[in-house]
């Protein structure tokens, strides 16, 4: 063997230890560990429908984040795969492929979680990755954490949380505000529940939603959309009050433009009596998360009555989804509906990395920890609001 060829060999083998030696040393992994149990949960609720890629100024609203990415968006929607045409006689009620109770599980110091989806009960839901329902106490919260490839949505039911970036972002959103983040290439940052006056726990949903992998490197963004921002309507004599929070119902459009992968969301609240029958586009993925009350999903021999803390899952037939409550009902039932576009692709996720390969796991970790390829801003950075909580 010749010199040059024996000094290459012996070089990559001495590279090939040193990399195995570093991914497994204790302390990498670790620190890998504590960044698993950091993955940020829960608030969040989802986004946009790409039919306008057009940027609309007007609609870019004081967001606390002061960069504006322009947004890239997907292929327009076909508004006619939203909106049923006038012989709409013809719709066709999804039927339910699984209901379930989200059971309250204990993570990290003062925080209860509910997570449904990204549970052995419901693992793939395209683009829907993980979806948290969490009620956490005074002096807990979520600090310092990266991710990189998903769009994060928080929906603020109950106080206020503070959000703080590598990038110099900070702000808060408060009771009936969302946030909805795109970590694209990679983002580090903190979300810490302000403590509220009378003691009571933040309460807050957070849906993760895959984005395309031919998005996953774009640049982190993020966009607030306060709760005066969200169209509210009634139905059915006043019986059911929607939020349109993204998509269309009824002939109103929510703000557009909250994020890459397309997402309708509506919080609806339906009173003893009410129904209400929601078009949602066809061969979305769609699910409900029951808030409170008890409310009825689907028509006839299909319908299934299901209390609170439930995910219902609809199948992909199906263009509309049907909910009522009772007449008899004690109390008005609350849900959040949610619809998204399917990804075709594969889903490799790390914690808070969420990729398309094994390959790309490895590189998102690398990168994080040498504050590369988008995690350069994390080299010494270290949140404000984080700072209180041991970690
Ligand atoms: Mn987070």
């Amino acid at each position: 063997m010749s010199e040059p060829m024996r000094l290459l060999i012996s070089s990559f083998i001495i590279c090939a230890v040193a990399i195995v030696f570093y991914a497994t040393s204790l302390s990498y992994q670790l620190q890998l560990t504590s960044l698993l149990y950091r993955i940020p949960f829960v608030y969040q609720v989802s986004s946009a429908v790409a039919r306008n890629t057009t940027s609309s100024p007007s609609l870019l609203i004081s967001s606390d984040t002061a960069d504006r990415i322009p947004f890239v968006g997907l292929s327009p929607i076909p508004l006619t795969s939203l909106t049923p045409t006038k012989s709409a006689n013809m719709t066709v009620p999804r039927t339910i492929q699984k209901a379930f109770l989200a059971t309250e599980q204990s993570e990290g110091a003062g925080a209860r979680v509910r997570r449904s989806i990204g549970t052995s009960a419901l693992r793939n839901l395209s683009p829907f990755l993980m979806l948290d329902h969490a009620s956490v106490s005074p002096g807990a919260g979520f600090p310092d954490h990266p991710h990189r490839g998903q769009e994060t949505i928080t929906y603020i039911l109950h106080g206020a949380i503070d959000h703080e970036d590598f990038a110099g972002n900070k702000g808060t959103i408060e009771t009936g505000d969302l946030q909805f983040m795109t970590a694209g290439r990679g983002i580090m940052h903190a979300e810490m529940p302000r403590p509220n006056p009378d003691g009571t726990p933040n309460v807050a949903m957070q849906l993760w939603v895959d984005l395309p992998a031919k998005l996953k490197g774009v640049e982190p963004r993020y966009r607030d959309l306060r709760a005066s921002e969200i169209p509210q309507i009634t139905v059915d004599e006043g019986k059911v009050s929607i939020k349109i929070i993204s998509g269309q119902s009824h002939g109103t459009d929510s703000v557009q433009e909250l994020a890459y992968t397309p997402v309708w969301i509506f919080d609806v609240t339906i009173h003893p009596g009410g129904k209400v029958t929601q078009p949602l586009p066809v061969g979305w993925n769609a699910f409900a998360y029951t808030l409170s009350g008890s409310t009825t999903f689907g028509v006839g021999k299909d319908q299934t009555t299901v209390g609170q803390y439930h995910n219902v899952v609809f199948k992909r037939e199906g263009d509309v989804v049907n909910a009522e409550v009772d007449k008899d009902a004690a109390e008005e039932g609350r849900l959040v509906l949610v619809a998204g576009l399917p990804l075709d692709q594969k889903v490799v996720q790390y914690g808070p990395f969420v990729v398309n390969s094994q390959e790309e796991v490895y590189q998102a970790m690398l990168d994080y920890q040498s504050h590369a390829n988008g995690f350069e801003r994390a080299k010494g950075w270290a949140s404000e609001i984080g700072k209180g909580l041991v970690h």
